[in-house]
């Protein structure tokens, strides 16, 4: 029997009766004197969780291994303590027990190229840039939007490669004291950027080596996780909207980008790089640990990349930000998070049919992604600053002859890997955080059922009440 989203979180609000334990506040929660407090007082301060068991009546575990049938996954505070077929694991006694046993259940997406304060608002990518001049307090408020569009559409950890004055960070915080609802953030701090290259003009600035070094410094001293150096694509300013310069060619030096890698690893942090072209084999051979984005490539590019075990995201939705300028829609009208895709298909296909060229840029680009994958190179999505638009990078990757399971692959347990968060998050097993999303349907099967997400569990904390309205 299928239950909806609706009567599926009153029966988990019925089992459970009080909220469960902000389990991303590390160490931050308080200590709650229930005894003789108002019963409304407490029933909105979340307690300290015990144990969850998930009953999952099929678990794709995010390794690429296929569905299995009747599995628990007991949920102990904000990690995942054990999975298993359903008469080998033994549920605690006082468990809280969520029935998912109608449901398709599998890892939170992992959104492997994230941009959380912008988006394509105003037309051309100079304008998404600008976004960044605006005051902070407006970015945060988009931040405080974006991610939560994000998480409704079953993403629970997001990878930044690049924002402004640290905001990434505050809003990484934010989440973790559980200020406002979101993914798990890993912030990357302050875009890296050479004069008259690419990302906000701000912070076009570092040139040279040391410059770098001292970035790189500066953005871990205030909390990056890891950093994105932007190598590729220069500057549409001045009087002829940029200088020409070849595809693929690269804003920094050889030097440059050794010596950024090279700070980064010192620190014990990976490092992204934003290459296309020929710029990929100057970054893969300074030794980054995953490509973003990875246009035009050729074999040669796609050898060295798996021969060197870098992976590269690809990012397809934002290839159409010029003609996407629907975020009023979002804010103001979409009902949840189906309206959102379905008007997101709807501008993509229009698109397409619209301009030939884009068309035939479409399928060189599929075809290079069927055959990285067929070379054995990594290849992970993002949505880049398409927000709440993982499935449509998924439906790309099926277009391009991946099997639905290996779209959901590419964006959990592989996207993981691709930046070194494998350890954490991505696949549901043992040790890993407790980030667990249900789906309506069968997404291995169709696709598109993933736009049905009917649980969302964020380090132990069930998310799935929340709201587009
Ligand atoms: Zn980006």
């Amino acid at each position: 029997m299928r239950t909806t989203a609706m009567t599926l979180r009153t029966a988990v609000l019925a089992a459970a009766f009080v909220p469960s334990a902000p389990s991303l506040a590390h160490g931050a929660v308080p200590a709650i004197a229930v005894a003789g407090a108002p019963a409304m007082v407490a029933a909105h301060i979340p307690a300290a969780q015990e144990v969850t068991a998930i009953r999952a009546g099929r678990l794709i575990d995010g390794t690429g291994q296929a569905a299995r049938e009747d599995q628990v996954i007991i949920v102990r505070d904000e990690r995942i303590e054990a999975v298993g077929d359903a008469a080998a694991v033994a549920i605690p006694a006082g468990a809280r027990v969520v029935d998912l046993s109608g449901h398709t259940v599998m890892p939170g997406i992992v959104d492997a190229h994230a941009h959380l304060s912008i988006r394509p608002d105003i037309r051309t990518l100079r304008g998404q840039l600008e976004g960044m001049e605006q005051h902070d307090a407006m970015q945060m408020a988009r931040i405080v939007r974006n991610i939560r569009v994000q998480l409704m559409s079953g993403v629970t950890s997001v990878y930044v490669v690049g924002e402004v004055h640290y905001n990434d960070i505050q809003a990484s915080q934010a989440v973790e004291e559980g200020i406002v609802p979101g993914p798990r953030i890993y912030p990357s701090g302050n875009f890296i950027s050479t004069t008259a290259g690419h990302g906000p003009a701000e912070y076009r600035t570092t040139n040279g080596p040391w410059e770098m070094r001292t970035f790189v410094r500066q953005n871990y001293e205030m909390g990056a996780h890891h950093m994105k150096l932007t190598i590729t694509d220069r500057a549409r300013v001045g009087p002829n909207n940029g200088t020409p310069y070849a595809p693929g060619e690269s804003n920094y030096t050889k030097e440059e980008i050794d010596a950024a890698v090279n700070e980064l690893h010192r620190l014990g942090i990976e490092a992204t790089a934003h290459a296309n072209g020929e710029s990929i084999r100057l970054a893969v051979e300074a030794g980054v640990n995953s490509i973003q984005h990875g246009g035009n490539l050729n074999e040669e590019l796609m050898d060295l990349m798996a021969s060197r075990d870098v992976g590269f995201v690809n990012t397809y939705t934002i290839g159409y930000q010029s003609v996407f300028n629907e975020w009023g829609f979002l804010d103001n009208e979409a009902g949840d998070i189906r309206d959102w895709l379905e008007r997101g298909r709807q501008v993509h296909e229009q698109a397409l049919e619209e301009n030939p060229g884009r068309a035939q840029r479409r399928l060189d680009r599929l075809g290079q992604l069927r055959r990285s994958k067929e070379k054995g190179v990594k290849v992970g999505i993002g949505t880049d600053s398409m927000h709440g638009y993982m499935l449509l990078e998924m439906e790309n990757l099926v277009a391009a002859g991946f099997t639905p399971l290996e779209a959901i692959t590419a964006a959990t347990g592989l996207n993981a890997e691709i930046v070194g968060i494998e350890d954490e998050v991505g696949t549901v097993e043992a040790g890993r955080f407790a980030d667990i999303i249900a789906i309506d349907g069968r997404p291995d099967e169709n696709i598109r059922d993933l736009g049905n997400v009917a649980f969302i569990m964020v380090g132990g904390r069930d998310q799935s009440a929340l709201s587009f309205r």
